[in-house]
C-alpha cells in the first residue's frame, strides 16, 4: 500500500503536474471552436486588454499583433495573414478560431515547438508554366519566362548557400502539375517553392504567398466551405511547415514594396494541385501582377527578378534555420531596396509636419515613469543558485496564470517593442511556470516541453457551414491567368493599414 501511494505521488509529481491542463477559455460560434481572445493573449504571451473598438493591437515579448471585429485580415510582426475564420465576437470577449490557433498562430509564433520539424537539405524550385502553357501575359512576355529565369537565379543563390536544388523545369515545356508534385515527392528532405507572376484586373497589385488551406477550411477567395474542402489532402500533412515556410518566404518578398502596405496582399489560403498534392512543405509564391501596367515593366527587368529571387532565398533560408537549428548566413542584398514612396506632400514653412498629415502610427511610447510600474525582470534562479538561462516571462505582459490576470490587465503599460522576426521563437519557460494541455493538444508558449505536439489534431470542420456549392469545382487547379484570382473577399478594404488595393471583385 505503501509502495503504491509512493508511486502515485511520484507519477504526480513528474508527470501529471507538468500536464496541468492551459485554461483555454473555448466557444462555439456557428459550430466551429473558438477560443477567447484573453485566453489566446494569455497563452502567446501577448498583453491584453479587453478590445474598445472595431481593432485590437498588443504585443508580446516577440511579436505584435493586429486584428479586426468581423475580419480574417490579420497582422502579425507586421506581415498580413489571412485566417481560415474571422475573429468573431463572443459573450464577453473576442474570439480566434480553434482552426487558425493550430494551423496558423502556433507555427508561427512559436516555430520551434512544431512537431514534425526535419533537417532541409534542398529545394524543388517549381518555375510556373511552360511550353503550351504560357501563364499569364504581358505586352513584354510571357509569365512562364519569367518565371524560368526567376527560378535560374533562385537556384543559384540557394545553391551558393549550401542548399541542393531541382527545378521541375529547365526549358520552355510544359509539365504536368501532378508531375510537378511528383517530382517533389522524389525528394523528401526538401522544401517545394513555385514560382507565378499573377494576373487580374489592371488596378490589381503587390505580392502573394499561398499555401495549402487546412481541412475544414475553406481557401481565401471563397466565401464558403464546400464539401471539398473537409477532405484531408496529401499536403495537409506538412499544415504548420508549409505555413511557417509561407510567412518566412512572405515576410522577406514584401519588402520588396516599402512604402506600400497595400502591395501585401498576404499569406493566403488555396488548394492548387502542386501545393495539394505535395509531400514537402510547399508554398506558391506570386511575384507581382503582369496585368499591372506598372508592375508588368518591373516584372520584365532582370533586377526586380534578382531582388525577387534574394528575397525568396532569404525567406527559405530561414525556413531551412529554424526547421533544422543551423545558422546558414542570409544572402546579402545586390540591389538597394527602392526608396519609400512619398507619404504627403512637404510641410508649409512654420508648420511641423506631422500637424499637417500626421506621422505613421506609432507605439504608446513607454515614458520613463510608466516603464518603472512594469514588473521588473527577474532571472530565475537554479537549484544550484545559479541564474538559469531561461528567457524571462515575469516581464510577459499576461501571466499564464489566468487567476492571476487581474492584476496584470490593471496595468495600461505595454510590454517592450518586439523584434519583427518570425523565426525567433518565443521564450521558453522555467518549469514553475509550466502550464499545459491546451487546445488541440498545445502546449503554452512558456511551458516547459512535456512531450510531442499534437498540432495535426483534426480540427472538426461544422457540418452546417458547409455550402451545397459544387466541390471539385471550388478551386481552380492551378493558379489562373486571368480573373480566377480574386483575393481574399477582397477585405483588405477594412483593414487600416491595407487600403483597398484592387478592384478586383
Ligand atoms: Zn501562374
Amino acid at each position: 500500500m505503501t509502495k503504491a501511494c509512493l508511486a502515485l505521488a511520484f507519477f504526480c509529481l513528474f508527470f501529471v503536474l507538468p500536464l496541468r491542463a492551459f485554461d483555454w477559455e473555448t466557444a462555439t460560434v456557428n459550430g466551429r471552436d473558438y477560443v477567447t481572445l484573453r485566453s489566446f493573449c494569455t497563452f502567446y504571451g501577448f498583453y491584453y486588454e479587453v478590445p474598445g473598438g472595431d481593432y485590437f493591437t498588443s504585443r508580446s515579448t516577440a511579436h505584435s499583433l493586429r486584428f479586426k471585429l468581423g475580419n480574417s485580415d490579420i497582422y502579425i510582426d507586421g506581415v498580413h495573414y489571412v485566417l481560415s475564420l474571422p475573429i468573431e465576437s463572443g459573450d464577453h470577449d473576442w474570439l480566434v478560431s480553434r482552426m487558425d490557433v493550430i494551423k496558423l498562430f502556433d507555427p508561427i509564433l512559436r516555430p520551434t515547438e512544431a512537431s514534425d520539424r526535419h533537417t532541409i537539405r534542398g529545394v524543388v524550385i517549381d518555375p510556373g508554366h511552360g511550353g503550351t502553357d504560357n501563364g499569364a501575359a504581358s505586352s513584354l512576355g510571357y509569365e512562364k519566362t519569367y518565371t524560368l529565369e526567376t527560378a535560374f537565379i533562385l537556384e543559384g543563390i540557394l545553391r551558393a548557400a549550401g542548399l541542393k536544388t531541382v527545378l521541375t523545369r529547365r526549358t520552355d515545356v510544359f509539365v504536368d502539375l501532378y508531375e510537378r508534385a511528383h517530382i517533389a515527392s522524389l525528394y523528401p528532405d526538401y522544401a517545394f517553392v513555385s514560382i507565378h507572376y499573377n494576373s487580374a484586373t489592371p488596378e490589381a497589385h503587390g505580392l502573394e504567398t499561398y499555401c495549402l488551406a487546412p481541412r475544414g477550411a475553406a481557401s481565401s477567395s471563397s466565401a464558403y466551405l464546400s464539401r471539398a474542402d473537409i477532405y484531408k489532402l496529401p499536403g495537409n500533412d506538412t499544415d504548420a511547415l508549409n505555413i511557417l515556410l509561407a510567412s518566412c518566404v512572405h515576410s522577406e518578398i514584401i519588402r520588396l514594396n516599402p512604402g506600400d502596405p497595400s502591395a501585401d496582399r498576404g499569406v493566403k489560403r488555396a488548394r492548387f494541385v502542386v501545393i495539394k498534392q505535395n509531400i514537402l512543405p510547399a508554398i506558391l509564391v506570386e511575384g507581382g501582377f503582369v496585368s499591372n501596367h506598372m508592375e508588368a515593366r518591373r516584372i520584365d527587368r532582370e533586377d526586380y527578378r534578382q531582388r525577387l529571387a534574394e528575397a525568396i532565398a532569404r525567406g527559405i533560408i530561414r525556413f531551412v534555420n529554424v526547421m533544422g537549428d543551423r545558422n546558414i548566413p542570409l544572402p546579402e542584398e545586390t540591389a538597394p531596396a527602392p526608396k519609400p514612396v512619398p507619404v504627403a506632400p512637404p510641410a508649409p514653412s512654420g508648420l511641423a509636419s506631422e500637424s499637417m498629415y500626421g506621422a505613421f502610427p506609432k507605439p504608446s511610447p513607454v515614458s520613463t515613469s510608466t516603464a518603472s510600474h512594469k514588473p521588473k525582470k527577474k532571472k530565475p534562479i537554479t537549484t544550484n543558485g545559479t541564474p538559469s538561462n531561461a528567457p524571462n516571462t515575469v516581464q510577459t505582459p499576461v501571466p499564464a496564470n489566468p487567476t492571476q490576470s487581474a492584476s496584470a490587465r490593471s496595468s495600461t503599460t505595454p510590454p517592450p517593442a518586439p523584434a519583427s522576426s518570425t523565426s525567433t521563437p518565443p521564450p521558453a519557460a522555467t518549469p514553475a511556470e509550466t502550464a499545459t494541455a491546451p487546445v488541440g493538444g498545445i502546449k503554452p508558449a512558456n511551458a516547459t516541453p512535456s512531450g510531442p505536439l499534437n498540432l495535426n489534431e483534426p480540427v472538426s470542420p461544422a457540418p452546417t457551414s458547409v455550402s451545397d456549392k459544387p466541390a471539385a469545382s471550388a478551386e481552380p487547379d492551378e493558379p489562373p491567368t486571368v480573373s480566377i484570382y480574386p483575393t481574399a473577399q477582397a477585405t483588405n478594404a477594412a483593414t487600416p493599414t491595407t487600403p483597398p488595393s484592387t478592384s478586383q471583385p
